[in-house]
């Protein structure tokens, strides 16, 4: 599989370069040379076999000229060691994808990252790297989770001082080994803007091979399609003859356009819904056609605050950049705080349940779209747990939410980190 840059110049590299890379060169994103098709033989076959089984035959073609065999099924071993259950939530389906290492979706791809950019540095010249990333909260646990002990490969995190919940500052800050957090007096945004001016910044990327570990990363991007060849698998193993209807809480819309690529392969898939939060760039793209990047506006939802989300160019290369064909599989829908918070009361009263923010934004989206479709097998995506927000779910579900056993450690640990006020800081602390 060779990528392609977004932006049409004909720019192409290998899976390998894609992942060391990030964007391409002309500041487009990566994306598939061609969407490779599955035999119906193995879609038949899913419900019976490993998650592992799939996992390879899913990945195969989009790593094939730079992994073997054996190492892509020795590296998705690692990163699939947890379970991906779906609990009955009423009528609906709620996808919990919160049991991995730091409690949220995205261990999956940032372990899949870590490891292959831990890989593919060892065949660099200089062979190291510095990833840097800025965190709302929940990005900057899962890849500081990934890369912890990678070899030559050193993480900087920035994450905005007391605006990320208790749990997530341990995650970010106690690892300690090659994982550095900066402290940041200020607001994400402050966190987010000094990372770009790092980028572009000649003197400090001259010095140091600066990566980025977002979704834009093909290899954080696609193995997260195999959340949803994993819940047809359950559904199918169920009984379930409905295609799946999924809901996916959408911020910079990586998740939901992975399951987007896994229907184009040939995954049998009803309906897709992108719930976002009051940014809502896509719900206006969809409405009128224009895109129009937005200025973020913080929520309760917070790993959803993205006002101009860098995956939405993928989704509309999946179907051709035509709307109309996009509307025929793709709903987007957006609520506000008030609206999150009566979910998850509901959620709560009527099937005790206990979802986070995110979740409880998906479930809402599902409900309005099973309110039109009834006979729906509808499957919300729960991406984080509960107690990674556990201000908002406990304050307005009046109850108190405990922490999971295999995180439990890390709130006993002493943070480190180094306060970081200005730009300055940033550069001085990354040429030392
Ligand atoms: C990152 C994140 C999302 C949004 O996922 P995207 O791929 O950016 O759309 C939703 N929920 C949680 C808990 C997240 O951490």
């Amino acid at each position: 599989m060779k990528y392609v840059s977004l932006t049409n110049n004909g720019q192409t590299a290998s899976f390998k370069q894609a992942v060391i890379q990030g964007l391409a060169p002309d500041k487009g994103l990566y994306y598939p040379a061609y969407i490779p098709q599955w035999k119906s033989s193995f879609v038949e076959k899913i419900p019976e076999l490993s998650n592992l089984e799939i996992a390879l035959e899913a990945m195969r073609p989009f790593v094939d000229e730079d992994l073997n065999l054996s190492e892509l099924e020795q590296l998705l071993d690692d990163v699939l060691s947890f379970e991906f259950p779906l609990q009955q939530v009423g009528k609906y389906y709620s996808l919990e994808l919160f049991h991995g290492p730091t409690l949220a979706f995205k261990d999956v791809g940032a372990g899949f990252m870590a490891k292959c950019l831990g890989r593919f540095i060892q065949d660099e010249q200089n062979q190291k790297a510095t990833v840097l990333v800025a965190t709302s909260g929940d990005t900057g646990g899962a890849v500081a989770n990934g890369f912890l002990g990678v070899e030559g490969i050193d993480v900087v995190i920035l994450y905005p001082s007391g605006k990320v919940s208790p749990i997530q500052e341990k995650q970010l800050t106690t690892l300690g080994q090659n994982i550095t957090a900066l402290e940041v007096q200020g607001t994400f945004d402050d966190c987010q803007s000094m990372v770009k001016r790092a980028f572009v910044d000649p003197e400090l990327t001259s010095k140091v091979r600066l990566t980025s570990a977002n979704s834009i990363n093909v290899a954080r991007w696609i193995p997260q399609m195999l959340y949803y060849i994993f819940a047809y698998k359950t559904l199918k193993n169920m009984r379930i003859q409905e295609h799946p209807v999924f809901s996916v809480p959408s911020g910079n819309f990586g998740n939901i356009c992975a399951g987007m690529l896994a229907h184009k392969m040939g995954l049998p898939v009803a309906h897709f819904i992108a719930c976002n939060n009051t940014n809502d760039t896509v719900v206006d793209f969809m409405k009128t056609g224009v895109y129009r990047p937005k200025d973020t506006v913080a929520t309760i939802s917070n790993a959803m605050d993205v006002g101009n989300p860098s995956n939405f160019v993928r989704i509309l290369e999946l179907f051709n950049k035509q709307k109309k064909e996009l509307e025929f599989d793709f709903t987007a829908l957006s609520y506000s705080d008030s609206e999150t918070k009566v979910a998850m009361q509901e959620i709560y009263n009527q099937f005790n349940y206990v979802a986070d923010p995110h979740g409880a934004v998906a479930y809402l989206g599902l409900q309005a779209y099973m309110a039109k479709n009834p006979t729906t097998a509808g499957v919300f995506l729960e991406t984080a747990h509960p107690s990674k927000f556990i201000d908002v779910v406990e304050s307005t579900l009046d109850i108190e939410v405990s922490i999971p056993e295999n995180v439990h450690f890390l709130m006993n640990r002493e943070k480190q980190s180094i306060l970081t006020s200005n730009y300055e800081d940033l550069k001085s602390f990354l040429l030392q």
